[in-house]
């Protein structure tokens, strides 16, 4: 395996070398996006000797990436399309994940509960296929559970209705997470990348683009990048970037809202991830991380344009409810029980007529008047194969052929043997941590974990289970500027950590003062902005979706 590529990003103090750094050479391509599309991308051209300059207008993986359902799906949902190759892909590639990064990619049980023997073996018969389409691997294959194995494992359904299940194989991933680890190994390779730093421009001449103008958010810096290629990977932005090359260039999108909301673990106590059915037949997953079950997701078309933080309704909320009630009739979940909650947009290619659940998932790759490559829908799972086929492109418009390249090597924090619960027990024994500490910080940081630990063990605030070391950490090598990209994209606490999303946020405001020499005026207002965000999350309001 070839070593891991590891490199950091540039945060505040670093900025204005970074800004010059970036107008000093003209680079093969400009990427306008820091989601999971732009940053697996940006590792892909990296590996194949591509000089790389990319710009994320807010946080890096603040859009779609941070809301997801975190599923490294393996490709199931597409036996019922009959998209074969989609679903062989996807199989695939989740081993590849895994490889890469098994911290990113936890393997976990997909629970289907059934009425009866004879759904059973309905389902049984489509899963057989798609494992063996899937290539999947022995440890990997379906279980059949009866009423005992169904009791052990998830004792709080309702028995009378659910007797029998189907388990079957997901990864669990991080989101932004992802994005992160996968920037970092492109900053490794020799990538530029620099957030809140919103793409203003497209240069374009003799017809056709020739680079990028960014506007630093914190030094105010105008950047002008020269790039031989630049491609468009702003997800739900997609089209207002468009629009940058060509004024006239015509809709492309559909957005669909996507809700999670969290309840702690307590109230409901889900242990694997369990597929619901709604009264709309669609499923809903109920999976458990750390101290929360999140639930999700709603689809529902959002018709106020690509807004970075679309609200949570309670509407959205009752909704995800229901099938609750269905399956854990003795949980009684009330609204009041949702801690947590996030909402994201889904950048659908548009198929006119068709509502958001029967649009396909599939990404598009196109190209602009000018030879700016645009990459719109697509999944999280699918992020390699997206990148790979959107090269195709960049070497068209470089006029070139780029060298073949393997899958690299361990994204950073990927590079350790085994899989989590090992690595969570070295960091107790080596650390003398806590095993909820443990756990989480080798979800969120793999190995590195270690690293983050020797930057400071002690716990941020009583009950909070952020650790001094993970805001020296994001602040020195994953670019965190602001209380919030700590808050919601590092440490992930504003999702998963109910019972100190708002006790983390001062201690987090005071440290990131401390390292940044940030005066008592930004505190306070870092702080202010991030507490109005916690608030904002359960603010449900009576609107209807
Ligand atoms: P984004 O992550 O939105 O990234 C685009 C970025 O471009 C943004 O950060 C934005 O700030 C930036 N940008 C915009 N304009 C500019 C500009 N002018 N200059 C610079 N930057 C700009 N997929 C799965 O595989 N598994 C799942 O379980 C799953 N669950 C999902 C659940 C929900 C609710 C949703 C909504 C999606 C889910 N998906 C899932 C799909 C997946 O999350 C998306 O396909 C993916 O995150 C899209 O990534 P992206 O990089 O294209 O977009």
């Amino acid at each position: 395996m070839s070593s891991v590529s590891r490199g950091s990003l540039p945060g505040v103090t670093e900025r204005e070398r970074a800004a010059s750094a970036l107008e000093a050479e003209t680079f093969d391509l400009a990427i306008i996006g820091g989601g999971i599309t732009g940053a697996g991308l940006a590792r892909e051209a990296g590996l194949r000797g591509l000089s790389v300059a990319l710009f994320e207008s807010e946080d890096f993986a603040s859009g779609t990436s941070s809301r997801s359902s975190k599923l490294i799906h393996g490709g199931l949902r597409y036996l019922a399309l009959g998209d074969v190759a989609l679903v062989r892909e996807s199989a695939l590639e989740r081993k590849v994940i895994f490889r890469l990064a098994p911290h990113l990619a936890e393997r976990r049980w997909m629970v289907l509960p059934v009425h009866s023997r004879t759904a059973l073996l309905k389902f049984r018969a489509a899963i057989t296929t798609y494992e063996k389409l899937g290539a999947v691997e022995r440890d990997d294959l379906h279980q059949n559970w009866g009423e005992d194995e169904l009791a052990r494992e998830e004792p709080e359904l309702d028995r009378s209705e659910w007797r029998f299940a189907c388990a079957y194989r997901e990864y669990l991933t991080d989101d932004a997470r992802l994005v992160l680890a996968n920037l970092r190994s492109a900053a490794g390779l020799g990538m530029h990348a620099l957030n809140r730093a919103p793409v203003t421009q497209i240069a374009v001449e003799n017809g056709r683009a020739s680079g990028v103008t960014a506007k630093c958010r914190l030094t105010g810096r105008e950047i002008r990048v020269r790039a031989r290629c630049v491609v468009n990977a702003a997800g739900a932005w997609v089209e207002a970037v468009r629009r940058l090359e060509d004024a006239s260039a015509p809709p492309l999108l559909h957005l669909s809202k996507g809700v999670h909301i969290g309840i702690p673990a307590t109230r409901l106590p889900v242990r694997n991830l369990l597929l619901l059915n709604t009264d709309d037949r669609r499923g809903v997953f109920a999976l458990r991380r750390d101290e929360i079950v999140f639930v999700g997701t709603t689809d529902t078309t959002y018709g106020h344009g690509a807004d970075l933080w679309p609200r949570v309704l309670r509407a959205d909320v009752e909704y995800l409810l229901t099938p609750l009630a269905h399956y854990f009739r003795d949980a009684k979940i009330e609204i009041e029980d949702v801690r947590t909650a996030w909402a994201g947009l889904r950048p659908l290619v548009a198929e006119p007529g068709k509502p958001p659940t029967d649009i396909s998932r599939k990404d598009e790759i196109l190209m602009g008047r000018g030879g700016v490559v645009t990459i719109a829908g697509g999944k999280l799972t699918g992020y390699r194969p997206m990148a790979l086929r959107t090269l195709e492109k960049v070497a068209e418009v470089l006029g070139r052929e780029l060298p073949q390249a393997g899958e690299g090597g361990p994204l950073p924090g990927g590079d350790f043997a085994g899989e989590l619960p090992g690595l969570t027990h070295e960091l107790e024994r080596q650390h003398g941590l806590a095993r909820p500490t443990a756990q989480r910080l080798a979800r969120l940081y793999g190995s590195e974990a270690h690293e983050v630990v020797s930057l400071g063990s002690e716990s941020l605030a009583p009950g909070a289970p952020v650790i001094a070391g993970e805001v020296d950490w994001a602040v020195t090598r994953e670019a965190a500027v602001g209380v919030e990209d700590v808050l919601y994209r590092r440490t992930r606490v504003a999702l998963f950590e109910p019972d100190a999303r708002r006790a983390s946020a001062g201690p987090i405001a005071r440290r990131m003062q401390a390292l940044l020499g940030w005066s008592d005026a930004k505190t306070s207002e870092e702080l202010a902005h991030a507490e109005s965000r916690l608030a904002g999350d359960l603010d449900f309001g009576s609107a209807p979706a």
